[in-house]
């Protein structure tokens, strides 16, 4: 078995930006600018903007938070994401999710322009994923497939489930591992909470992808010998012996499962950490105008 570290690939990446950012800012060009718009105070969601910015600060982009409180409204939320798009020095941009239950999300992630959407989540780049043109591609299932690239995991021909078809993760995965490319060619099975005989599905996969936010859903009897299993859950629960009073759960029983397999990512140090440097690529990529020059 072999355990794929998102910590050390995600570390390596990290340099790799760097370097390209110092190499930008030897040529005279601008700094790469990440914006973060953080509406509440959703413990999850402070934790994930608070790691954007610091990651921001580690590879030398500049970055803005932008804070407000849950009873914000609408228009004036998307006031702000449309000063966003017109402001110049900004490259990209992410409005983190959830938001509260009376600001439409689809209406917000529709008012940002394709071009600075840098979480992927505008129908624009995710239509353009679908059909195989340059996109932004939202970070989780981007980090995966670098995953799966950088650790040369094959996947073409193999049987892939996903379990989870959130717009964010499970259904993007499932596009980009069936696609005519590699990573992909895959055959994939896209689960969820009405998937009959769900287990059968599983166990007959090579390929695991497990993102339902189920903690330890995927246990060692569901896993055929050999499989990759690629954990994306990240359940907070309350915890007395964490510094934090926190810890993080996937949706595998890691130790059961990691002896069947033959890669397999932890939680925490996996697919979690690869995300946060999948939006700094996409920020460079934006910064570069590599997709909509
Ligand atoms: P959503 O909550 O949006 O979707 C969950 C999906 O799982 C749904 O499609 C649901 O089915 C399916 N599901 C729920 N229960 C079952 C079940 N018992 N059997 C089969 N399918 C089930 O999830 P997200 O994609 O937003 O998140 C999934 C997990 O990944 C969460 O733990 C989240 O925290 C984590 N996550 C991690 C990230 C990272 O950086 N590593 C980034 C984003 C998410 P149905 O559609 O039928 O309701």
């Amino acid at each position: 078995m072999q355990l794929i570290d998102g910590k050390k690939i995600s570390a390596e990446i990290k340099v790799e930006i760097a370097r390209e950012v110092q190499q930008l800012k030897d040529r005279g060009c601008k700094t790469p600018h990440l914006a973060a718009v953080l509406v509440g105070h959703d413990g999850a969601s402070e934790t994930y903007v608070a790691g954007k910015v610091k990651a921001c600060e580690e590879v030398g982009f500049k970055s803005t938070l932008i804070r407000y409180e849950s009873d914000i409204d609408e228009s004036t939320l998307l006031n702000t994401v449309h000063e966003l798009n017109r402001n110049e020095d900004i490259d990209g941009f992410i409005v983190q999710l959830p938001l509260p239950d009376h600001i439409s999300e689809q209406k917000v992630i529709e008012a940002i322009d394709p071009r600075k959407d840098v979480d992927g989540f505008h129908p624009v780049n995710l239509g353009r994923m679908v059909l195989g043109l340059p996109a932004f591609i939202s970070a989780t299932p981007a980090g995966i497939m670098e995953l799966i690239k950088r650790y040369g995991i094959q996947t073409s021909g193999k049987s892939c489930v996903v379990v989870g078809r959130s717009n964010i993760v499970g259904k993007p995965i499932s596009i980009l591992l069936s696609q005519k490319a590699d990573p992909g060619d895959a055959t994939v099975t896209l689960c969820h909470s009405r998937t009959r005989n769900l287990d059968d599905v599983v166990r007959a996969s090579d390929i695991v992808i497990a993102a339902l936010g189920k903690p330890g859903f995927v246990t060692a009897g569901m896993v055929k010998e050999g499989a990759v299993v690629i954990d994306v859950g990240i359940t907070r629960v309350k915890s007395d012996v964490t510094k934090s009073g926190w810890k993080l759960l996937g949706d595998v029983r890691f130790d059961e499962v990691a002896p069947k397999c033959s890669y397999i990512t932890p939680v925490p140090g996996g697919v979690g950490l690869m995300t946060i440097v999948s939006l700094l690529k996409n920020t460079l990529i934006a910064a570069k105008h590599e997709i909509y020059p």
